[in-house]
């Protein structure tokens, strides 16, 4: 008997990667699809030279139904796509081509397949500066391009299951963090950035005054939500998917110990994140494993992952969240 076949689109990347691990351990044939903007090679060199992982390096703007990446797949896991909230600003249009055009494309190529169920990754930010704890059913108000453009991308993701009947679930990430989390480019994803102050022995550039508290979740147990959103025969369904234990960034800085420096509180940025997971650990069974201290513990024994990421300080945030401050300091109050 062959094995199953899944699509990971975005499989280089951060979340991606690790759904590939999963997928190859729960005895998968796994196909990439990625055009290595985001992610990078070295996401999957644990499993150079498996013959059950398959690569096809290419833009999900460009794919056509057909696409043999597809074929005869009974999973699609929908990762591919581009983050950050600054060059969303900055870049709408791109934003907007590739979270939802694109996810259009991969939606095509699902349909064109028959695959049993598409999975795709949507964002806690489509719900804004929302009311905690977060249910599926909260108000959606996204404050910046990213947020929109994925929030469409999952509105398309259901339009699909109405109008074609193509078997989909989503699964709504708060902060996802852990190994493999990017490291390069833009300021953003408060690991990286502290974890290379830690290194450079440079004080963690605190924003406002640490108290706020966000719903960090390891990225192992994200991609395992997935992969119970892929099995279930629930179909069109939204699901959170956070640790429901929102952490101050004071207690993540206690953990790494050393020096802080404040840095101005950034305009549209929620106070606190918190999801409410009683849909998904309800009706999937699925529940967050890994503790917090745990998963920071993981990343910290491979610290030396981050010597090669951005060295930020208080001057270069400043000037690298110009835009956010200009652009969304006139939605607030
Ligand atoms: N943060 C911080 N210093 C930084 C970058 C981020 O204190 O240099 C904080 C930020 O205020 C937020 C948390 O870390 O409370 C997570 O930020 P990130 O940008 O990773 O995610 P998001 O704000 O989108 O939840």
């Amino acid at each position: 008997m062959s094995k199953p076949v899944a699509v990971v689109t975005g499989g280089a990347g951060f979340i991606g990667s690790h759904m590939v691990d999963v997928l190859i351990e729960a005895g998968f044939a796994v196909r990439v699809v990625d055009n290595l903007t985001g992610g990078h090679l070295s996401n999957l060199k644990q499993h150079h030279g498996n013959p059950d992982l398959t690569t096809e390096w290419v833009d999900i703007r460009t794919l056509e139904p057909g696409n043999a990446a597809f074929e005869g797949a009974r999973y699609v896991f929908h990762l591919a796509g581009i983050g950050d909230i600054v060059p969303s600003i900055e870049k709408p249009i791109d934003y907007m081509d590739v979270n939802v055009q694109g996810t259009v494309r991969v939606l095509e190529c699902a349909r064109a397949a028959g695959v049993q169920k598409l999975v795709y990754a949507a964002s806690s930010s489509c719900y804004g500066l929302a009311d905690t704890p977060t249910r599926e059913d909260h108000r959606i108000d996204p404050m910046y391009p990213y947020a929109l453009s994925k929030y469409q991308g999952e509105q398309a993701v259901f339009h699909w299951n109405k109008v074609y009947g193509l078997p989909v679930n989503s699964i709504c990430i708060f902060n996802a963090y852990g190994p493999r989390v990017r490291t390069t480019g833009v300021y953003g994803a408060v690991f990286g950035v502290f974890f290379r102050q830690k290194l450079a022995g440079a004080p963690y550039t605190v924003v406002g005054d640490g108290t706020q508290a966000r719903d960090f979740i390891y990225v192992r147990d994200v991609a395992e939500a997935f992969f119970a959103a892929a099995k279930t025969e629930t179909v069109g369904e939204r699901f959170n998917v956070g640790a429901d234990n929102p952490q101050p960034i004071n207690r993540l800085i206690e953990i790494l110990g050393g020096d802080v420096v404040y840095v101005p509180k950034r305009p549209g940025e929620p106070d606190v994140t918190h999801a409410d997971i009683t849909k998904i650990t309800t009706m999937l069974g699925w529940a967050p494993k890994v503790p917090f201290e745990q998963g920071v513990a993981n990343m910290l024994s491979n610290i030396e992952r981050w010597n090669d990421a951005p060295l930020w300080d208080p001057n270069s945030i400043a000037k690298a969240t110009e835009t956010w401050f200009r652009y969304m300091s006139k939605n607030e109050g």
